[in-house]
């Protein structure tokens, strides 16, 4: 283990605003910008890792944000890594995790690019160096199929336009936003659109309770619709109220909020709540995590897919090498640059081919990309280094 060593003798830390090709609303706003911090690691002997935080400007998808990630990096997680040693990134990780229980996408940030450090310094991908350590003791996969998550739009000609192109892009599954409120004819329109090639699936962020008749009467029809997956119906502590769902529909739930750690996904192994999981991995801590429940859901047969955060291309680099692990059968969030940014921050952007693929680089040491120091200076918001 001794090559694996980590230790760390200045990070820099900087948040970048990377301009949106469509913006979008939320309930403060229209957004242009992702905010998006960046973390530049380094050891005594030179080598360095680029990583990112996937917090988000604010605390909607779980109650992490930018501000916050940074107080707790800038505050506790790099003074508790800086210029100690640690013999493995796993090593890291047990760290943080019993110093700074909270803050898990601010702790991935650092544990991920500890992965890619130790990958850097034995001159191999991160992803052969990640399945190496999955105990399933399995290769990478070259490429890795892409899925597209589209917003409920107003206009339904408009949305159903929108599909029509992401089909024609390549994409291999189409998943739609929704809540109990809704349009259901919207959703049928989609699916008949669609036809049988592409899968469909839809993603509630637990808006749903099945303590109401209206809700549960919602479901019944989501469930006629031969839909690949309907992704976290209820909330994220309701792993019993998941079980008893799953029971009653034939199609497949799958959990994403629900699933904070290892111990989450055992407790959805036991209990049943769903049958797939949509793995993020700043969303668990980091890799380390990542790759326990990947092992844990391979041997229960429950499949898993790469979640996106509106991650850069430098977190993207992470997630294409995740997603080459084995379990990971179903298309993921692994848009390419194009998707999303109107210039991405690495040197070459991610492409998809038609077929909805995107190219693994299982072949260049770390995770595969070379950063635009450039660009990066140029929507520079704040800066800081932390030296032991
Ligand atoms: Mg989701």
């Amino acid at each position: 283990m001794t090559q694996d060593k980590i230790r760390l003798t200045s990070i820099c830390l900087r948040e970048i605003e990377l301009p949106l090709i469509e913006p979008f609303r939320t309930a403060t706003g229209i957004v242009d910008r992702r905010r998006i911090i960046l973390a530049e690691l380094r050891e005594e002997d030179g080598v360095t890792a680029w990583t990112e935080c996937v917090a988000e400007a604010v605390p909607s998808y779980t109650s992490e944000t930018v501000d916050g990630a940074w107080q707790a990096l800038s505050g506790w997680i790099i003074p508790l890594v800086l210029e100690k040693t640690f013999g493995h990134p796993t090593d890291v990780h047990a760290a943080l995790a019993s110093w700074v229980p909270d803050h898990p996408m601010a702790r991935a940030s650092i544990e991920m690019g500890t992965w890619a450090l130790a990958a850097t310094r034995r001159e191999e991908s991160l992803a052969r160096f990640l399945s190496r350590s999955s105990h399933l003791g399995v290769s990478p996969r070259k490429s890795v199929a892409t899925g597209i998550a589209i917003g409920m739009h107003s206009d339904n000609g408009k949305l159903l336009d929108r599909i029509e192109t992401a089909i024609s892009e390549g994409y291999r599954r189409i998943k739609l936003k929704v809540s109990p409120q809704s349009e259901m004819q919207t959703i049928r329109d989609v699916r008949s659109a669609i036809g049988t090639t592409t899968k469909l699936s839809v993603d509630a962020n637990g808006s749903f309770s099945i303590d109401d008749e209206n809700h549960l009467r919602f479901l019944e029809k989501l469930d006629s619709l031969g839909l690949a997956m309907i992704e976290q119906p209820l909330g994220e502590e309701k792993f019993e109220q998941h079980a008893e769902l799953q029971r009653a529909l034939r199609t497949s739930i799958c959990l994403d909020e629900s699933i904070s750690s290892d111990a989450s996904a055992e407790r959805m192994v036991r209990l049943q709540s769903g049958r797939i999981v949509n793995m993020k991995p700043g969303r668990v801590g980091g890799f380390t995590e990542a790759v326990a429940i990947h092992d844990r859901c391979r041997l229960a047969e429950i499949p898993l897919w790469c979640g996106g955060m509106l991650e850069s291309g430098i977190g993207r680099a992470y997630n294409v090498a995740l997603a080459s692990l084995p379990n990971f059968t179903l298309p993921g969030d692994i848009s390419p640059s194009s998707r999303y940014w109107v210039r991405d921050v690495i040197t070459e952007p991610w492409q998809m081919d038609s077929d909805g693929m995107v190219t693994v680089p299982v072949e260049r040491s770390g995770i595969g990309v070379e950063v635009d120091r450039d660009f990066v200076d140029q929507i520079l918001v704040r800066e800081a280094t932390f030296r032991s």
